[in-house]
């Protein structure tokens, strides 16, 4: 029986088979956890074949995946999301704007030529698989469960052309608490001979593909002891993003008020929810004007050469907000002030969400699972 996409009734037609009792694993303690290396003990999958539709999903005991070796994923990328679960003050669990995370799924599907789903009965497949798993989710209120949503063609056929199968599965990770010992400011490495994104390609999508190619830049940075890389673009090397995360700086204007800017959503870079959120939530603060416009590092080190560089973080599911305190640019090293700022707004925005994902505040972005 299987179901075709323009009439999903997808979680309503779920099998569950449980994992037994004795299968059961014990739940490590937070402060162990590191990120991505701990599974709950059930996953979610659900399987598209071309003319068939979506399969029933299936939620079923936590186990390794089959496939060909010529599955196309394998070659020539994976699609994926990564959101989050919190156990509020309340001990609700909540999930953070999810049906932006969906958006973003289908948006990626579409640019892979992979099946496109809808995104509400996926958000209740996940709230099903979470509610099964409910006690991975930490008791903590600065620990999560991160949701790794994942669509991959395992069609076992290696022309390059558009998949006639694919599997979408969800596993879910627990998480530590970032920041447990406050803040840290990170130090960036922006190397301008390095691109991660480029206008007419797939920069604004979560494919894998976007991901493997970061990561010698990465080593690179680290190699010279700085934390992240910050991607440029263009001649006039524009800010782009964070390591994975979206970009956010804060300047005092020439004539006086504050302005905080973030690149726009123009196809280089991923349009974050945690980015959107900050952007909505500082929108309705009176205090400051936000917009969305390119940067140029000549900008930053104008700002800085006149003290109106105020703060710099990055923005992201994974930690929410990350403070940069340095950019080492071509020969110069940029002092970003973000640690010493009396009234950071990095730090109001970290709470305000922090606020919502936990309860604290009710607000109709976390959702109940
Ligand atoms: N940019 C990139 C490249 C990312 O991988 C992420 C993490 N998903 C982000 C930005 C931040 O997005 P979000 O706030 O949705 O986690």
């Amino acid at each position: 029986f299987v179901i075709s996409p323009s009439f999903t009734r997808l979680a309503a037609d779920v099998e569950i088979q449980f994992c037994p009792p004795d299968k059961l694993k014990p739940k490590p303690a937070v402060k162990d956890l590191v990120f991505g290396k701990t599974f709950t003990e059930h996953m979610l999958e659900i399987q598209w074949v071309d003319g068939e539709g979506w399969h029933k999903p299936q939620i079923s005991p936590f186990h390794n995946l089959s496939m060909h070796p010529a599955a196309k994923s394998l070659h020539y990328s994976v699609q994926f999301e990564g959101m989050k679960a919190y156990r509020g003050v309340d001990g609700k669990i909540r999930l953070f704007r999810p049906d932006e995370n969906m958006k973003r799924m289908n948006r990626t599907a579409e640019r892979a030529s992979l099946p496109t789903f809808d995104g509400e009965e996926l958000i209740e497949l996940i709230k099903k698989l979470i509610r099964i798993d409910q006690e991975w989710v930490p008791h903590s209120e600065s620990s999560s469960l991160y949701v790794r949503p994942t669509l991959i063609s395992n069609e076992d056929a290696l022309k390059v052309e558009q998949p006639s199968k694919a599997l979408l599965f969800v596993i879910l990770s627990p998480t530590g608490p970032y920041f447990s010992t406050g803040f840290n400011a990170v130090s960036l490495l922006a190397d301008p001979q390095y691109v991660r994104s480029w206008p007419g390609g797939c920069g604004h999508t979560k494919m894998g593909a976007n991901y493997g190619p970061t990561l010698m830049i990465q080593k690179e940075a680290m190699k010279k002891g700085l934390q992240q890389v910050l991607w440029l673009y263009g001649p006039d090397h524009r800010l782009t993003e964070v390591g994975a995360m979206n970009i956010m700086i804060v300047l005092k204007k020439k004539n006086g008020g504050i302005e905080l800017v973030t690149p726009p959503l123009d196809g280089l870079i991923l349009p974050g929810v945690t980015r959107l959120s900050i952007l909505e939530i500082v929108r309705s603060w009176p205090e400051y004007e936000v917009t969305e416009r390119d940067i140029t590092m000549a900008e930053v080190v104008e700002a800085s050469k006149e003290d109106r560089l105020l703060e710099i973080f990055g923005a992201g599911t994974a930690v929410v907000v990350c403070p940069v305190g340095e950019i080492h640019y071509m020969d110069k090293v940029i002092k970003v002030p973000t640690m010493q700022q009396e009234k950071p707004l990095y730090k109001k925005v970290y709470n305000a969400i922090l606020d919502i994902q936990y309860g604290r505040n009710q607000h109709p972005w976390a959702v109940p699972i």
